[in-house]
């Protein structure tokens, strides 16, 4: 059986490091961070779509820094509590 393909969201593009080998060119990046309304919005599109329901196996939280977002509580969620698709 194949893997479960996995969502990956940007959360934000920069970061608070300058790490010269950054493979997502942080240190350049605009301060910028993901829209919380815009990402329930498409969380809900997605999770409407038929035969989407449990396709992905796992979301992952991309940067830059993740962790610099100050709304971050509110992106992360119990994967039990029907929000993903
Ligand atoms: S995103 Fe990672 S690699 Fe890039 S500057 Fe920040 S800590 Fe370093």
């Amino acid at each position: 059986m194949a893997a479960k393909p996995k969502l990956d969201v940007q959360v934000c593009d920069h970061c608070n490091l300058r790490c010269a080998g950054c493979l997502h060119f942080a240190p350049l990046a605009e301060k910028r961070f993901l829209d919380v309304n815009e990402y329930e919005r498409d969380l809900s599109r997605l999770a409407a779509v038929e035969g989407v329901e449990g396709y992905f196996g796992f979301v992952t939280l991309m940067g830059g820094e993740p962790l610099l977002h100050p709304r971050l509580g509110e992106i992360v969620h119990d994967p039990t509590d029907g929000s993903y698709a």
